[in-house]
């Protein structure tokens, strides 16, 4: 089981950034070690090389002031002082014949140089050289001087301090290394874990909304830009789908609700006439009043998808060149009788012709709505004003009335589908006609908006693009 879940381990996000992390971090540290080493190893070799040359200098001097005999003791002196196995010193003549030297029993195998004795001999000031010497486990460095007339000077040190310096230099680097690497490891998956967190927060809250809790938020913290950018996206399409469906949960109550009235009419006219009617007429008034319940439940069926086609934009406009005066004024003929009926004044202040670009049945049905309603919402003795105005880019029509007006709390949903105030529930109608106004309005590139002063009146204003103006 603990194996398993290792290899599940393997696949997370967390654990691949912990190893990017670590691989990061051993590289660069590696890499600097291997420059400071590379660093190292030069400063001691020329501090030796150094050394080396000031004895060349310090025994040139001795051999012009004290001759050779003098030079030869002060050469087996030091020689023992720093340990036979350690140096050595040779004074050489110009073709490498030896004339003087100092304990040379760990060294009887090195050689003479012939190419460095060359070199000298054609005037370079000394020669290096670094030489595996059988018999001795480090190597040797050896210089070459001049230090006389012709005599040169060989001088061997071996490099066992300073391998051991190196040597002990890369075992504190390989401990480091390994706790490096440890270290390394722990704080790359304490990052990974950190920066996921708000990740892994987003999606447990997503599991909680697949099990039903559609309320959950992810809590927004200051974790970094990122993470909190999609914590607040993440949220607004929660928002926004959590209204989507309240919304759709609302429309289908109320189709629900809607739909429920008209059918129990039905079945109660028809069960009633089954139960008591005997003559002809009776299943007649039945069958005309089942037909009217029925014309009922149609328009509201049809108005519903007309104004889910406008507004999912399947229906194809049938965009022509209108008149909207004309409009309006064929609307407020269409109304005229009603209005009369009911005591209302309707004034249209449309200029001679105001043409635009739309479609004409769906216009007139938008306008047809506004102006029932402002008949229907309006008391006898009232007015209902509708004009068509605007510029070159935007047409304006307005429908104001003189009316019952809508409450603050009811006018940012009057255009809700199903939607109906209160005040408006004796009165005939569906709580559709704005939703198809908007609907069409908006398919057109346009809006409608309302404002409304309870017991004063309302007023809604529609406006659409007017691009190509008219000839
Ligand atoms: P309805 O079929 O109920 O008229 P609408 O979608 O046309 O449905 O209107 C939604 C609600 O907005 C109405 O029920 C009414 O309460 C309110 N309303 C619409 N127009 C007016 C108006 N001109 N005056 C007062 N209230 C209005």
């Amino acid at each position: 089981m603990y194996l398993s879940r290792l290899l599940r381990l393997r696949h997370t996000l967390a654990f691949r950034l912990t190893l990017w992390y670590a691989a990061i971090f051993t590289i660069s540290f590696f890499a600097a070690f291997a420059m400071f080493y590379f660093l190292m190893t030069s400063v001691v070799q020329s501090h030796t090389d150094q050394d080396l040359l000031n004895e060349i200098s310090e025994y040139s001097s001795l051999l012009s002031l004290k001759g050779i005999d003098a030079l030869e003791t002060a050469l087996v002196l030091e020689a023992e002082s720093e340990g036979v196995d350690k140096v050595f010193f040779r004074v050489l003549a110009q073709n490498g014949e030896e004339i003087v030297s100092s304990n040379m029993s760990s060294w009887a195998d090195t050689g003479i140089g012939k190419t460095a004795l060359k070199r000298l001999t054609n005037g370079a000031n000394h020669v290096f050289e670094t030489l595996t010497v059988p018999g001795h486990r480090h190597k040797v460095r050896i210089l070459y001087g001049i230090i006389g007339p012709r005599k040169i000077i060989q001088i061997g040190q071996s490099l066992k301090d300073n391998e051991r310096l190196m040597e002990s230099f890369r075992e504190i680097f390989g401990t480091t290394m390994a706790i490096v690497l440890v270290f390394s490891g722990l704080i790359g998956w304490f990052m990974a874990r950190r920066a996921l967190l708000g990740v892994e927060e987003v999606t447990r809250t997503a599991m909680d909304i697949s099990s039903g809790t559609l309320e959950r938020r992810v809590p927004v913290k200051a974790r970094g830009k990122e993470i909190d950018k999609l914590a607040t996206t993440f949220n607004n399409m929660l928002d926004r789908i959590h209204a989507l469906v309240t919304g759709m949960r609302e429309m289908t109550d109320n189709i629900a609700h809607d739909l429920k009235s008209p059918i129990t009419r039905i079945r109660g006219v028809a069960e009633v006439t089954l139960a008591t009617g005997k003559s002809m007429d009776e299943y007649k008034t039945m069958a005309a009043d089942t037909i009217e319940e029925c014309d009922h439940l149609l328009q509201m069926i049809k108005t519903m998808m007309d104004i889910s086609e406008a507004e999912a934009g399947t229906a194809k406009l049938a965009m022509d060149k209108i008149d909207m005066s004309m409009i309006v004024r064929d609307v407020c003929e269409l109304f005229q009788p009603i209005a009369e009926d009911k005591g209302i004044d309707i004034i249209h202040k449309v200029p001679i012709t105001y043409c635009l670009y739309g479609d004409m049945q769906r216009l007139q049905r938008m306008v047809a709505n506004l102006l029932d309603n402002a008949i229907k919402y309006t008391q006898s003795g009232g007015t209902v004003t509708i004009s068509v105005n605007g510029d070159e880019g935007k047409a304006v029509i307005s429908v104001n009335d003189t009316g019952i007006g809508i409450s603050e709390h009811d006018l940012p949903h009057i255009f809700n589908r199903f939607y109906r105030c209160d005040q408006s529930r004796s009165l005939p109608g569906i709580g559709l006609g704005l939703s198809l106004a908007l609907a069409i309005a908006r398919a057109h590139g346009g809006n409608i908006t309302a404002t409304s002063r309870p017991g004063k009146g309302s007023s809604f204003t529609v406006t659409l693009p007017r691009s190509s103006p008219c000839q």
